[in-house]
């Protein structure tokens, strides 16, 4: 399977191979203009083959200008920092909350190595920080000129508090990083990643709807590739999004604990992902892209700290 597809003039996909598996982590690359983005850079021990997918899109690497993070989770910008000392001319845009974990990057090691002890080089390669003077901090009603592309920046907190979205109006793409959920090419399933420690149910909702006001033509999804229908498609993520949020706090009402919340939601919902897939390689594929102790963790979370008086 090639690693790069072109989408549309201008822009191309790339197929990340995380865990040796295709299409649960991808980028996008812009080229236009003299100028060369990329979208959602992917984790550290991704980058050799990012840096060889542009070459396979025809680019050298050392041309790109711009790098946009919808968030700065591991999966989408854990890369950032090293591709700044690789490609001298790449400057990073990121929202203003999510800027220090990129400038200093101390808590994330510590808390990915605490969450993934020794694969965490394994998965997530460096994490290296991103110099001040390369980062270019951004917010929802910004317009980025990037690679002959009018993109407006909407800020869609919800899955992260620092997460945005770019939109191109005039194609109607719009790359939403994670809002849109985890829907994997060839199964009819989409799955809400719900990580620690920002995940915000009432906030993700009014993301949504503000997406679906926009109406694109196509939205671009981190995990993975093109998903038309936004309405539809958002509407099945929220009414899932509820549904094991209320599963997970009927669970921490009658006593459980995390490991058992975490038993539990697997035999409530896993049937359903096991008849759209049809296999069990495509539940694993699933679990890279988002595993259920972290979303237990996000929900668990998000419970104790934003309704307590639910508990
Ligand atoms: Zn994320």
């Amino acid at each position: 399977m090639s690693a790069v597809s072109q989408l549309s003039p201008g822009l191309w996909q790339i197929s990340l191979p995380f865990l040796g598996e295709h299409q649960i982590i991808g980028s996008y690359l812009l080229a236009g203009e003299n100028e060369l983005a990329i979208i959602d850079p992917g984790p550290g021990s991704m980058l050799e083959p990012l840096l060889a997918a542009i070459r396979e899109a025809g680019f050298d690497p050392q041309d790109v200008t711009h790098i946009l993070a919808t968030h700065v989770h591991l999966d989408h910008a854990g890369a950032a920092g090293s591709l700044t000392r690789l490609l001298p001319k790449a400057q990073v845009y990121v929202h203003g909350l999510g800027a220090p974990h990129l400038i200093d990057t101390t808590k994330v090691v510590a808390s990915a190595t605490r969450i993934f002890g020794e694969r965490t080089q394994l998965l997530w390669g460096a994490i290296e920080p991103t110099p001040f003077e390369r980062l270019r901090i951004i917010e929802g009603g910004d317009i980025l000129n990037v690679a002959g592309r009018r993109l407006e920046v909407h800020y869609t907190p919800g899955h992260a508090v620092h997460h945005v979205i770019f939109f191109d109006t005039q194609s109607g793409e719009m790359f939403v990083g994670d809002v849109a959920g985890v829907r994997l090419p060839g199964v009819d399933y989409i799955r809400p990643p719900t990580p620690p420690p920002d995940l915000d149910l009432e906030a993700w909702s009014e993301s949504m709807e503000l997406v679906k006001r926009l109406q694109p033509e196509v939205m671009y999804m981190g995990h993975f590739g093109p998903a038309k229908n936004a309405t539809e498609h958002l509407e099945r993520l929220r009414e899932k999004l509820y549904a094991w949020g209320e599963f997970v706090l009927e669970a921490m009402r009658n006593g459980n604990g995390e490991a058992e919340t975490i038993t539990l939601l697997i035999e409530r919902t896993q049937p359903e992902l096991q008849r759209a897939a049809g296999d069990a390689h495509a539940l694993q594929r699933y679990e890279i892209a988002t595993n259920y102790p972290m979303t237990v963790q996000g929900y668990m979370r998000y419970w104790r700290k934003k309704h307590p008086e639910r508990l």
